[in-house]
């Protein structure tokens, strides 16, 4: 319907859950920058960029035991003066050297979904690539970033399956 009436609907939220639903397509931001965009149903099943794998971590869940732990690190920085590099970096377990000092551009992950995340760069070299925030295997649970360490997964539930559109 609102295709034929020529009508868009711009929806902002933090429930990336209630987005998947709502939107067709998802543009995730992160201190006042795009981090990652693409089909609403792509970047929720894969996320291609942390701070949306820490929104998921986030969404409503009846299945999950404890409560949501977004603000469990960090919060987000001031937009008068952000961190060097990609702003995401003093909370991103995934950190690397070149995350402190260079702000990575869009990067293709499917068509039509993009990140701005250096882990998509195919070209960097060891030193770049060097690990600098990654949580120690002894930290307690409490104090770990509530981002998906690399090999683990955040997903939505998707039991509830999207509302047919009229
Ligand atoms: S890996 Fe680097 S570029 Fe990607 S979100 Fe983390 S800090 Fe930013």
């Amino acid at each position: 319907m609102l295709f034929r009436s020529g009508i868009a609907i711009l929806y902002i939220t933090h429930d990336i859950a209630s987005a998947r639903y709502l939107a067709d397509t998802i543009a995730v931001m992160y201190a006042g920058q795009v981090v990652e965009s693409g089909p609403a149903q792509q970047v929720t099943d894969d996320p291609a960029h942390p701070y949306t794998e820490l929104l998921l971590s986030a969404a409503p869940d009846p299945e999950r035991a404890g409560p949501p732990v977004l603000a469990a690190k960090g919060t987000p920085p001031s937009l008068v003066s952000p961190p060097p590099g990609c702003r995401f970096h003093p909370r991103c377990p995934h950190a690397m050297a070149i995350c402190a000092e260079r702000a990575p551009g869009d990067f293709d992950v499917a068509p039509g979904h993009a990140a701005a995340c250096w882990l998509h760069a195919s070209d960097l070299d060891p030193a770049q690539a060097r690990a600098i925030t990654r949580p120690s295997a002894g930290q307690p649970a409490s104090a770990r970033s509530p981002v998906p360490e690399p090999g683990e997964e955040a997903r939505l539930n998707t039991d509830i399956p999207p509302q047919a559109s009229s």
